[in-house]
């Protein structure tokens, strides 16, 4: 029975449809996934007391951020509002949720003499340009590290004042860090962690800009959400567009690197910064497996083809080498419990069709279930 326990710690990838006004969409949101949302919360309250931040000093930065968040993005406010009415949870539990990577990165800063519990969510992403592809589609995804049982579903937004997508969120949180939408613009995100990480803890939150980049009708406006103003933290972001053009971004508090696709038409990042001449990178001292994952994936799209189709990608998310830290990541028995990382989930998104296809854990046990964009 153990053994059937743990193989159903990943039910299927759920959707559910938002519509309406971002306050109606969140209540929406807060109803459905009610249990979901309260799990996450209490994962992550667990996860940031061991990183070095107590309960109480995190619901003074929520605090702080309620404000914040407002100021940054009206619609966003709203939206939380409506999934702390919906699930029943205060504002500032819900607020937690949505700028967890920047109170998580606070608590970095002050475990600092414990670099070993600095690990954001991990991660093996990509982009594949139409003149790459066999199908002359554009393709962009990822497999998503992050710590094992939390709730996760695609959003499926529909709505009036930004573009309709499809994205895999957290329960709770209001921007999706995963998705397409139906100009033909998609986004994934994968965790960096660079010196300055943390310093100035109050700065408009990573998820808020995400969803900025999927309500986005053009490449321009998707990279001003993320670049126009400072960060709290370290992330790399891939933007790609259905026309074939992609960039990846590298981004610490106050710089910015711009990355391009290669000659092939590829585009691999993981969790390490590849243009170290502004940012000093330092994740790979705690998961050296990245320094690996990036030319793995590259050559195991490429070497001994001209091209590459919806099966090699899902064939090289699946790859093992370095198990269990391997691009599908399997938790590792020698990290302490909050430390473990998994692949929650792959991605594959095909932008020339507008849908995500997606798995909820591992790909090598779990099957990609496709979303397609309302239009
Ligand atoms: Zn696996």
């Amino acid at each position: 029975m153990a053994t059937q326990t743990e193989q159903s710690k990943y039910g299927p990838l759920r959707s559910l449809k938002l519509t309406g006004s971002p306050h109606e969409r969140g209540v929406t949101h807060g109803e459905a996934f009610a249990d979901e949302i309260e799990k996450n919360l209490e994962i992550y309250l667990d996860v940031f007391e061991y990183k070095g931040t107590d309960e109480g000093t995190v619901y003074e930065q929520a605090e702080a951020f309620v404000p914040l968040i407002e100021d940054e993005n009206e619609a966003y406010a709203e939206e939380m509002q409506g999934v702390a009415e919906g699930s029943g949870l205060s504002i500032e539990d819900v607020t937690i949720l949505n700028a967890r990577y920047e109170v998580m990165y606070s608590a970095f800063k002050q475990a600092a003499d414990d670099l070993d519990r600095a690990k954001p969510d991990a991660c093996t992403a990509y982009g594949v340009r139409n003149s790459l592809s066999d199908d002359g589609h554009t393709y962009v995804g990822q497999n998503w590290d992050w710590m094992p049982g939390l709730e996760t579903f695609v959003m499926d937004v529909e709505q009036e004042n930004g573009a309709n997508h499809v994205a895999m969120t957290e329960a709770g949180i209001v921007g999706g860090k995963i998705g397409v939408n139906e100009a033909g613009l998609a986004l994934t995100l994968n965790g960096l962690v660079t010196e300055h990480d943390g310093e100035d803890p109050f700065r408009k939150p990573y998820h808020v800009r995400l969803r900025e980049v999927l309500d986005a009708e053009r490449m321009d406006a998707a990279i001003e959400a993320l670049i126009a103003k400072d960060r709290v933290c370290s992330a790399n972001v891939i933007i790609g567009h259905e026309s074939g053009e992609m960039i990846d971004l590298e981004l610490s508090p106050e710089k910015a690197n711009y990355l391009y696709p290669d000659d092939d038409g590829l585009l691999v990042h993981t969790n390490h910064v590849e243009d170290t001449t502004s940012m000093d990178s330092q994740f790979e001292k705690l998961i050296p497996d990245t320094l690996c994952r990036a030319p793995r994936l590259r050559r195991l799209l490429t070497e001994g083809t001209d091209t590459v189709g919806e099966a090699d990608i899902k064939g090289a998310l699946r790859d093992h080498f370095g198990h269990p830290n391997s691009i599908c990541r399997h938790p590792n028995e020698d990290d302490p419990e909050l430390d473990r990382l998994e692949t929650g989930g792959s991605f594959i998104m095909d932008l020339t069709e507008k849908r995500l296809l997606g798995t909820n854990g591992p790909p090598c046990e779990h099957g990609y279930t496709e979303f397609q964009v309302s239009s």
